[in-house]
């Protein structure tokens, strides 16, 4: 039987809801024997995650989702199998922390003047690791009542053209690349359907992303339709990117993401894992 794998998901040390034990808990009642823990610009919550899965058996990937700007667009790279010990991934990470902290202030301001005060304490408090995002924004916005749920607030409030929306100052494609690599691991774009580009813009990212020495796109993703996987997985095939599989898992608050039961690589990819690219430490 083949391996029940998930390369993308996300615990309390971003923007997830369960703490890293409990999501390796849960990844593995639902059969997933392989996890990639891939927190957004940071590795707080893998040596947690890792203690958890051995006791288990469940065989953790230690990830990242790196933020980076390209092109006046936020772009998201996993980095997979990663040393969280290297220095520069480290300091790159830090880069990016200390960007989105300023950025989160920055949000609160803005709210404050569109007549929301107290939303970045209100985020700070929901945040419980490193990292405040706007997942945290909105989950304190829906609970003031400021809409219905966190998808409503990102579109009132927190998307482009919105009184809450800061432009990100995130990684270079470039540096995104160079950390993961230095770090040993397998770099990946992220839900590329999610980005909203033309056909040739997407191309030119991935032209990018592969002269820089990226090897992987997620095909399936927690956020991909039928469609969209059916469109990346060709794309994948054209472009001779490994195909990666990923559910996106940010916890059991999104009842349309499960952890366990994703759709399988359509016929004709080659899945980054277990491929001779694989970063075996
Ligand atoms: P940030 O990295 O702080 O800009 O936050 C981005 C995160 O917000 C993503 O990783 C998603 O988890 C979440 N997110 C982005 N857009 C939406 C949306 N339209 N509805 C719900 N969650 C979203
Ligand atoms: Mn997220
Ligand atoms: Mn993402
Ligand atoms: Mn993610």
């Amino acid at each position: 039987m083949a391996i029940e794998y998930d390369l993308h998901s996300h615990s309390t040390a971003s923007d997830g809801t369960l703490a890293p034990a409990e999501l390796v808990q849960q990844a593995h009642a639902a059969g997933v024997q392989v996890l990639a823990l891939t927190d957004h610009d940071t590795t707080d919550g893998i040596a947690a995650a890792c203690t958890t899965a051995e006791t288990l058996g469940l065989q953790l990937v230690p990830g990242v989702e790196v933020s980076v700007s390209w092109q006046s667009q936020t772009v998201h790279v996993l980095g997979l199998s990663v040393d969280p010990h290297c220095s520069a991934l480290q300091s790159g990470l830090q880069r990016l922390q200390a960007a989105r902290d300023w950025r989160a202030a920055e949000i609160g301001r803005r709210l404050h003047k569109a007549g929301i005060p107290g939303a970045f304490d209100g985020a700070s408090a929901l945040a419980r690791g490193r990292i405040v995002s706007r997942t945290h924004f909105a989950r304190h916005l829906a609970e003031q009542g400021h809409a219905r749920n966190v998808r409503e607030v990102f579109k009132r409030y927190l998307v482009h053209g919105k009184p809450g929306h800061v432009s990100g100052e995130w990684a270079s494609l470039e540096e995104a690349l160079d950390w993961i690599r230095q770090a040993g691991g397998l770099a990946v774009i992220a839900h590329p359907a999610r980005y909203r580009m033309t056909a040739s813009k997407l191309r030119r990212l991935i032209g990018e992303f592969r002269e820089l020495g990226g090897p992987g796109l997620e095909v399936v993703s927690g956020s991909h339709t039928p469609d969209n996987i059916h469109t990346m997985a060709a794309l994948a095939r054209t472009e001779g990117l490994l195909a990666s599989r990923g559910s996106d898992y940010h916890g059991p608050e999104n009842p349309w993401v499960k952890l366990g039961s994703m759709a399988e690589l359509p016929v004709g990819c080659t899945p980054v894992w277990e491929s001779e690219a694989w970063p075996v430490h």
